[in-house]
């Protein structure tokens, strides 16, 4: 089995307990106002973001995604699989969230993934034959979070029911598939375009510059969605989102979801039929040149 692992830990360097456990675990943690560590962990932060999560948030401000990416946010690469993430940006010449307030998060009915699963890290273990993620957690123990001294004993399960991550789970499952499917091609794929790389980033985090997107000319010019599903999606920024990562499988991964304009695809059929000639005659040419003793493979 090959397991790949990524962690959604809210602090960096975080002494994560080692072993990792299923939701069925019973673990000893209470958070409450008043408790002598209040914020300490909001005042050091690194939080990814989720999609979902940004949903959330420009919803609560009533702006635009762009503004609140420009605001709240920091793109940043993540570890080695030259996938664009998004975290959340502290308070300037500070690292404390830009949410903290004294009587605790601002934002809490919409807080991040991250913070919900806090003092919980989960893991996205993945089997190398299966792009599904099974989810597995361990537990972080920081010395000056005082929760884990609290006489509440709860499951996994349990806490995160109470933390209301089924639905932020559910709904970030096709962005971290993704990310999945996008580690697992590995080396062979090489570093994805930049226009990947962007297309990536609108879709998955810029949601009403994807939305103008799918509205464009040019989109309706390369898919044929039916009238009603363009209608539904253009109108529910969840909807859309789920859309968007169906959408990303197909343009990085080819995997055909979404009906394409007859033209469009005997375009691309053409497109494909002249490649695949070209890949034709450049292997003969090198054929022809290696019987001659005159190709020089740069390797020798
Ligand atoms: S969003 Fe709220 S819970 Fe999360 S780090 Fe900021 S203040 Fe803390
Ligand atoms: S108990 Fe832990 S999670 Fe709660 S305020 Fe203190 S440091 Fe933060």
């Amino acid at each position: 089995m090959d397991d790949d692992k990524s962690l959604n830990l809210p602090i960096p360097g975080n002494p994560v307990v080692p072993q990792t456990f299923d939701a069925s675990k019973v673990i000893q943690f209470q958070c409450r106002k008043g408790i002598a560590c209040w914020n300490a962990c909001c005042s050091n932060i690194d939080i990814s973001l989720t999609p979902y999560d940004i949903l959330r948030l420009k919803r609560r401000f009533e702006t635009s995604s762009g503004e609140f990416l420009q605001k709240y946010t920091i793109p940043y690469e993540m570890e080695q699989s030259s996938i664009a993430g998004v975290k959340l940006r502290p308070v300037t010449n500070g690292t404390a969230c830009q949410f903290m307030t004294p009587e605790g998060c601002s934002v809490y009915e919409d807080r991040p993934t991250a913070c919900r699963y806090y003092p919980v890290a989960l893991l996205s273990l993945r089997r190398q034959d299966e792009y599904t993620d099974r989810a597995s957690y361990a537990l972080v123990e920081e010395t000056h979070c005082l929760g884990h001294k609290e006489p509440r004993r709860i499951s996994v399960a349990n806490y995160r029911k109470e933390q209301g991550l089924d639905q932020y789970d559910e709904l970030a499952r096709g962005w971290r598939q993704l990310i999945l499917k996008k580690k697992s091609s590995g080396p062979s794929i090489g570093k994805p375009s930049r226009r990947s790389l962007e297309l990536f980033f609108m879709v998955c985090y810029d949601i009403d510059r994807f939305s103008q997107f799918v509205a464009s000319e040019s989109f309706n010019r390369l898919y044929d969605l039916p009238a009603q599903e363009m209608k539904d999606i253009l109108c529910d920024d969840v909807e859309l989102m789920q859309f968007g990562f169906r959408f990303l499988r197909q343009v990085l991964f080819g995997e055909e979801s979404i009906p394409l304009c007859q033209e469009a695809a005997q375009e691309r059929h053409l497109r494909h039929q002249e490649r695949m000639q070209r890949l034709e005659i450049e292997a003969a040419a090198r054929r022809a040149a290696e019987q001659d003793g005159m190709y020089e493979n740069p390797e020798h």
